[in-house]
């Protein structure tokens, strides 16, 4: 069993909303791991979104979800003791590769004028991590827990290029067969069922991987549109993924 009073803060990996993720070694075992610490005022406006995310990381066993080894508290903080990923995050990789090119819209006949587009990931590339977060969503599934937070910036890429589902922060477990009706998810990539706030179940990872899809290979949103180099408004982009007749457009590469 992994003592608390033996782990050794090593490195700072990142913060988050509720707090921060260091690199820890068990000076017990010389293992090292990923150390969430969460201030437990921070997390109080929300605490099911805590428990929802201790049981859970601690339940899953599948190779491309990151795993919980053990938890602890103290007066002021939470702490979750994470498999380290050493590597980056699927956000980083994309800026690594993404680029802007001059394309012939085939519409307006072969010397019609090039016009500059961002391209995301080769598709054999994004592909690949694609079908690791299916595994890891049909994995989660059969186990009725709905993910609900699919981005890459939540997919952590270890230096062999394994890909593993991080931050179970929104995920949830539900009773067979049953809806959640929580608003939750980041604004770009959430389905319509869970705008609409109807009911929904695990169906929104699926439309979270299309998202995620489209991302990977255009370096864009879909949903979502810069405005003078600054981020959209989440209402508006919200407004339009519920909206019928707005039709998401795929550039022509
Ligand atoms: P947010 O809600 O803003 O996404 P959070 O509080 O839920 O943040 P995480 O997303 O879990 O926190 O972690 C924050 C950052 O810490 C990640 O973006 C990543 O850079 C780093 N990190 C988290 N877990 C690990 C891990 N297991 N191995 C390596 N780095 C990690
Ligand atoms: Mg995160």
């Amino acid at each position: 069993m992994i003592k608390f009073g033996d782990l050794k803060e090593i490195a700072m990996l990142g913060s988050g909303t509720f707090g921060r993720v260091a690199l820890v070694k068990d000076t017990a075992s010389g293992e090292t791991f990923a150390l969430k610490r969460m201030r437990k005022l921070a997390v109080m406006s929300t605490p099911e979104h805590i428990f929802c995310e201790q049981s859970i990381t601690r339940e899953v066993r599948h190779f491309a979800c990151m795993r919980q080894h053990a938890s602890f508290q103290d007066a002021h903080y939470l702490y979750f003791l994470f498999d380290y990923v050493e590597g980056c995050d699927l956000m980083d990789a994309l800026a690594a590769v993404a680029t802007v090119r001059s394309i012939r819209q085939p519409s307006k006949g072969v010397f019609g004028p090039k016009i500059k587009m961002l391209r995301g990931m080769r598709e054999s590339q994004a592909r690949y991590y694609v079908a690791a977060v299916t595994l890891a969503l049909e994995y989660l599934h059969s186990c009725h827990i709905v993910y609900r937070d699919l981005k890459p910036e939540n997919v952590l890429l270890s230096l062999d290029g394994a890909a593993k589902l991080g931050d179970f922060g929104f995920s949830k477990k539900l009773e067979k067969g049953s809806h959640t009706y929580t608003f939750c998810g980041t604004p770009g990539y959430v389905a319509p069922e869970v705008v609409l706030a109807r009911g929904y179940g695990t169906s929104v990872d699926w439309w979270g991987l299309g998202v995620l899809t489209y991302v990977l290979l255009t370096g864009q949103q879909p949903f979502s549109q810069t405005v003078n180099g600054q981020p959209e408004d989440p209402l508006t982009v919200m407004k339009r993924i519920v909206d019928r007749s707005w039709t998401v457009s795929f550039p022509v590469y």
